[in-house]
């Protein structure tokens, strides 16, 4: 079995492993590159394969960086199955569907026309849902999902090959959730894998801060000061996890509540499976309500009636990076507004907007090259996280012997050679860092 590192691997969107057993080729996941301008371009680098040639995509996790390159492999022929939970095929189809919108409507994007509806419309046809611990048979190789937490329906992926000398078992970990995040619950535990490929986001990192009070500390100074509060946020798993907890502060104190509104149309789409599989989360009756009775912006008549108000009003909208989306109309809407708030609950990966506001910078310039100075104030919170912190990443790897080999991927450089001095510090032997187009036979 032959394994080759072409995403996720120097940064943390495009994700993209490509696996080949029995002259049979898959990938884990297909993933597009988001943030900046330079990192947005790598999605047209040239293929490492034939998208003819792929027999399927095993898709972890709906968000777009797993799953917003597949319309473009359907485009350039991929007919392949794509194999995922049935959460993960809803989400993805919005994330997708959103993505080809963007890529459609806008003629300045770099990559206007990289795909379009039709090409959706096809991959759509090609999901085949799989249960968690159900396993099926891809390549010559046993595969089944196990619970990674993170958002709904997010999965790790565990092979199982068979050879002369026994069962082998490679587990690439996808996205992993929190020990103890407020809506999900914890992923399943590795398996005694012995060969993984797992993500690094927060490797080198222990995380601090408490998501309720650095968020409560948020709604507080909008109520208090009668401030605009913009929150960027994530359209799938982070919006309704911040919808929910602001919805429950305001029952809780209602002497804090002030006029909120979301803006973004995957958001309210997401909303949906969010309500539809509420029971998969830790918080079912309030997620369910949060979400139905939100007050949402839908037409360009409500957007012009917000444009002119006063604070107290806090708006939440998508990107969580800042680096396009709805969220820059409110951004260009009240740049010049000094006592405005923009609120950054999340990661902010290298040379997004996002990232050079947490530090400090007021000029930014999104996706497209569209440029704004902020003149507010910018709150930032590492609390907010649907990925496991260092810790977090250990505990998930107790049953995992000392004598396997793993591969980390999805992270910043750092980040990934902060965890595998960390894991080698702790007994692993064979901690690896590949890189783009290494390969490794297993
Ligand atoms: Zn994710």
């Amino acid at each position: 079995m032959k394994i080759k590192f072409l995403g996720a691997i120097e940064d943390v969107t495009g994700s993209m492993t490509l696996v080949e057993n029995n002259n049979q080729k898959f990938l884990i996941d297909s993933g597009m590159y988001q943030g900046v301008l330079h990192i947005v371009k790598k999605n047209v680098r040239p293929l490492a394969f034939d998208p003819h040639e792929i027999k399927a995509i095993v898709l972890t996790h709906g968000h777009l960086d797993h799953s917003g390159y597949i319309p473009r492999l359907v485009k350039l022929g991929f007919r392949g199955d794509i194999f995922c939970t049935r959460e993960t095929m809803k989400l993805a189809r919005i994330v997708m569907t959103d993505s080809a919108r963007i890529l459609e409507e806008n003629e300045h994007h770099p990559l206007h026309a990289f795909y379009g509806p039709e090409d959706i419309l096809k991959a759509t046809s090609f999901f085949k849902v799989k249960p968690l611990k159900e396993e099926f048979d891809l390549a010559g190789l046993k595969i089944h999902f196990q619970s990674a937490g993170h958002i709904l329906g997010a999965s790790s992926v565990v092979v199982k090959q068979e050879e002369k000398q026994g069962e082998k078992t490679i587990v690439f970990s996808g996205d992993l959730g929190r020990a103890n995040d407020p809506l999900m619950f914890p992923p399943d535990d590795c398996p005694p894998a012995d060969v993984l490929m797992m993500e690094s986001t927060y490797g080198g990192t222990i995380r601090k801060g408490d998501i309720e009070q650095e968020l409560i500390q948020f709604l507080k100074k909008i109520k208090n000061e009668s401030r605009i509060g913009i929150i960027a946020s994530f359209a799938v798993a982070r919006s309704q996890l911040l919808i929910t907890l602001i919805s429950e502060h305001y029952k809780a104190h209602p002497e804090d509540r002030v006029r909120f509104v979301i803006d973004g149309p995957m958001m309210l789409e997401a909303n949906k499976v969010y309500v539809e599989y509420a029971h998969e989360t830790k918080l079912p009756e309030e997620l369910k309500q949060a979400l139905r009775f939100v007050e949402t912006l839908q037409h360009q008549r409500e957007w012009e009636s917000l444009q002119k108000k006063d604070g107290p009003l806090i708006i939440l909208s998508s990107s969580g990076m800042v680096a396009g989306g709805r969220i820059w109309r409110h951004l260009e809407n009240w740049q010049d507004d000094d006592t405005a708030v923009l609120f950054l609950p999340g990661y902010q990966s290298e040379g997004t907007p996002g990232r050079a506001l947490s530090m400090g910078r007021r000029e930014i310039q999104d996706e497209e090259g569209k440029r704004i100075k902020w003149r507010g104030e910018v709150m930032t919170s590492s609390a907010f996280s649907s990925h496991a912190d260092q810790n977090e990443l250990l505990a998930w790897l107790k049953n995992v012997p000392k004598e396997s080999t793993i591969y980390l991927n999805h992270g910043e450089p750092e980040a990934k050679e902060a965890f595998r001095e960390k894991l080698t510090a702790m007994g692993w032997k064979h901690v690896k860092v590949p890189h783009v187009l290494t390969e490794v036979e297993i």
